[in-house]
């Protein structure tokens, strides 16, 4: 059985790179990966591939029409994982959800989901605004999520919509939440909010990802922290990270909170001292 895994999260989190890394470490470490890029951007799988871009599904189909082999969408990647970019349309036209539908599509029509694969993962773009959103849910095709936050305000309150979009299709389907995974910005007492965070969601804290540099160093050479530093401390703590989810046997329905929960569990954890002070006036 594949176990297919869709990421999500605030734009510009860290989902791409973190999926990436943590696919790395996971193909390292023997396991069979895809990676489906569920963006527009296109930006999924470039670490993984060492390249500015990947040409999308939805470009090669307008270009070549129907007849499209695996070959022309699908490339192989650090670790033999298979890399495709959906592609999508122009920021602010149409629905974003389309190519990944189309992809999804196309790939199990050319036989892409083939046994031997341990993994697929979807790295999703990060709003709930749009119906594109949950996709790879909708579809049936990833049944365990996890959500990429930091300890910034806005941070969590993505991660708690997306929370609420997942317990909607929990209720109706087999779709769980395997944790959150915090990617850390260096906020205060980041963990013990991010942990607050999770028991209240009812979920768990998988992973704290530091934050450091070679990441960029990394990202300017187009690899993952595993290939470009595979002895640094940041490429153990993403074999921690793929070693975790691997070993993952807690999924749970989450249960979103109140805007005014949230902000009970901000003020609590030092957050929002800045509000609390104009509070007080
Ligand atoms: P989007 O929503 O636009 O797709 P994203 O959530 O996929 O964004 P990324 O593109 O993965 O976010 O990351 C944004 C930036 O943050 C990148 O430039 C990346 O190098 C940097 N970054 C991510 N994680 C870390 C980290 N742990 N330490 C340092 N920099 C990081
Ligand atoms: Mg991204």
């Amino acid at each position: 059985e594949i176990r297919q895994i869709a990421i999500y999260g605030k734009g510009g989190i860290g989902k791409s790179t973190t999926t990436q890394n943590l696919t790395a470490a996971l193909a390292e470490s023997g396991k069979k990966v895809m990676v489906v890029g569920c963006d527009p951007k296109a930006d999924s799988t470039r670490l993984l591939l060492g390249v500015l871009a990947q040409r999308t599904v939805l470009d090669t189909l307008r270009d070549t029409g129907e007849d499209v082999e695996l070959s022309n969408i699908l490339s192989i990647g650090f670790g033999g994982i298979k890399c495709v970019e959906s592609g999508g349309p122009e920021p602010g036209v149409g629905c974003a959800g389309r190519g990944i539908i189309t992809s999804v599509g196309l790939l199990e029509q050319l036989g892409a989901y083939t046994e031997d694969l341990d993994y697929v993962f979807y790295d999703v773009l990060g709003d709930v605004v749009c119906g594109g959103f949950a996709m790879p849910i909708r579809e049936g095709k990833a049944q365990e999520i996890y959500i990429v936050a930091s300890g910034e305000m806005m941070a969590l309150y993505a991660a708690n919509n997306i929370a609420k979009g997942i317990a909607r299709f929990a209720r109706k389907g087999g779709v769980r939440l395997g944790g959150i995974i915090c990617n850390s910005r260096n906020v205060d007492r980041e963990i013990e909010l991010l942990r607050a965070f999770c028991a209240e969601l009812g979920t768990q804290l998988i992973h704290f990802v530091p934050r450091d540099n070679v990441v960029q160093r990394a990202e300017i050479n187009r690899k993952t922290v595993i290939e470009y530093a595979p002895d640094s401390k940041q490429a153990d703590e993403y074999r921690s990270l793929a070693k975790a989810i691997d070993e993952n046997t807690y999924f749970t329905i989450p249960k979103p909170m109140s805007h005014e929960r949230l902000e009970e569990i901000l003020l609590e954890y030092g957050l929002m001292d800045s509000i609390k002070d104009n509070y007080a006036i």
